[in-house]
């Protein structure tokens, strides 16, 4: 097999057409995988349990009682737990760990005979934007190995980039799948806060953190969401009501969509992606919709904001790898002190270890109306001003990213640098909405990708997949 396949219909008619056999395709992403090793996306490739998997739901294809994911081979994020299976986070502080239950998302991906095919790198406990703070290595851009494929979620990014899956999924907390979505040319959403369940995720920040899938067509995004949304008893967050069902229709009304003109003025944005936005735009006005530029003068605002809260929440989270329970314990401790602090300073990467400082420091009753209070208002105040757009648009865009993927180690010791790669990002998580990261062209100099995120009202997902189903084709 050499024909790279684009989505699940593809698969699932080669499959019954007997082109291909389900155990034939496994083998072939398993061959993907051996190939790419070099890109570091994969912590661990689960080859003989994806075997048998194939044959069993081959099986079932032939009898007629396969279910609607039977041909998706997909990755999932180290930070997705797995009965029995490995996690890590991407750090050493969970080296060993094996959960005792899957995440609610892993369980319904298995339920429709959807095969996990292994379990993908990423930024330690998912915080970077680059990948290069994992315990294991750097993920590497298939497109250009000596650019960065974005972070968190790089490793699911290059596993659909480079064909080692079909889908994979990621977290999202600023950014961390449609950044690394744009800088590798693939579909990448973070769905509203509360649509998929968090049971299983490893938490960064609760109030933030969203599961979501990578893929290389809308119609597979759409498919995926409408299996692993819908209210679970084990996330008390989340909105309560069935699985999204989301369908994709040939034909689209006009809609409103309103651009930030910051976001296209900001001087960090680069020029060829700020040209790509306006194509862009011209795209979607020559379909009939109709584009404004407003304004939304809050950019410098949300990255702080969203660093405060998130490394409080973060600081808490954290608090749980004490080196006691489950995960790495150091060998050079003597008593209960020594065990929490050992194994913690062994255990955290450095930017972890920067989080939780920051968090406990915001957190502190010093400081915690003058930061954590402060931001609290400032995050609703973006939410309710984000809110306000939609009173008169049905979709806000803004390009991805205001860079394309940078080169290894060009951000990697400057923090703030790095932290403005969630510019634009961060207003969904902040606001709790659905962000979609469409790929749109390349770079005219180094021939890099370029996302372009378009943002819902909640739950109206199938409202951005629609869209992005209606410019693919
Ligand atoms: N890059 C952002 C951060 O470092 C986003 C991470 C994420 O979404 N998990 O916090």
């Amino acid at each position: 097999m050499k024909k790279r396949f684009s989505s699940l219909k593809e698969i699932q008619k080669s499959i019954s057409e007997s082109s291909i056999s389900l155990p034939e395709l496994v083998q072939y992403y398993l061959n993907q995988i051996e190939s790419n090793k070099h890109l570091n996306a994969f912590l661990e490739v689960f080859d003989t349990e994806a075997l048998e998997m194939a044959s069993t739901i081959q099986n079932k294809i032939n009898n007629g009682s396969a279910g609607k994911l039977a041909g998706m081979v997909i990755a999932i994020k180290d930070n997705i737990v797995y009965k029995d299976h490995e996690s890590n986070a991407s750090s050493k502080i969970l080296k060993g760990f094996k959960s005792l239950f899957s995440a609610t998302v892993v369980e319904r991906l298995i339920a429709e005979d959807a095969i996990i095919i292994g379990r993908t790198n990423c930024d330690e406990f998912a915080m970077g934007a680059s990948n290069e703070n994992s315990a294991f290595g750097p993920v590497l851009n298939a497109f250009d190995t000596s650019r960065v494929p974005g972070g968190s979620s790089g490793g699911s990014a290059v596993a659909v980039q480079a064909d080692m899956c079909l889908a994979s999924l990621g977290s999202d907390t600023g950014g961390s799948i449609r950044q690394p979505a744009a800088f590798t040319g693939i579909y990448g959403i973070y769905p509203t806060y509360g649509a998929i369940s968090r049971w299983g995720l490893i938490a960064f920040a609760s109030s933030f953190d969203q599961i979501g899938p990578f893929t290389s067509s809308p119609d597979d995004m759409a498919l995926l969401l409408n299996v692993i949304t819908g209210s679970d008893e084990h996330d008390a967050t989340m909105h309560q009501g069935p699985a999204l069902n989301i369908e994709l229709q040939k034909e689209l009304k006009p809609l409103k969509i309103a651009y930030i003109t910051d976001c296209l003025e900001h001087p960090g944005l680069e020029p060829e992606i700020k040209q790509a936005t306006e194509q862009f735009i011209d795209v979607l006005k020559s379909k009939g919709h109709s584009v404004e530029g407003i304004s939304f003068p809050h950019l410098d605002q949300m990255v702080p904001c969203y660093q405060v809260l998130t490394t409080a929440e973060a600081s808490s989270n954290l608090s749980r790898f004490s080196g006691l329970a489950y995960g790495y314990r150091s060998d050079n401790a003597h008593d209960l002190e020594s065990t929490f602090k050992k194994s913690r300073t062994e255990g955290f990467g450095p930017e972890v270890k920067r989080r939780i400082m920051l968090g406990t420091f915001v957190l502190t009753s010093d400081f915690y109306d003058a930061y954590y209070t402060k931001a609290q208002k400032v995050r609703r105040l973006i939410r309710n001003k984000t809110m306000d757009i939609f009173n008169n648009y049905d979709i806000i865009l803004t390009p991805t990213t205001s860079t394309v993927a940078f080169k290894l180690g060009e951000k990697a010791s400057n923090p703030i640098a790095m932290y403005l790669a969630d510019l634009f990002t961060v207003q969904s998580n902040l606001a709790g909405i659905p962000a979609l990261s469409i790929p749109f062209g390349t770079h005219p100099g180094n021939q890099m990708p370029i996302g372009m995120q378009i943002m819902g009202r909640p739950m109206e997902e199938s409202l951005l997949l629609n869209l992005a189903a209606s410019l693919q084709a």
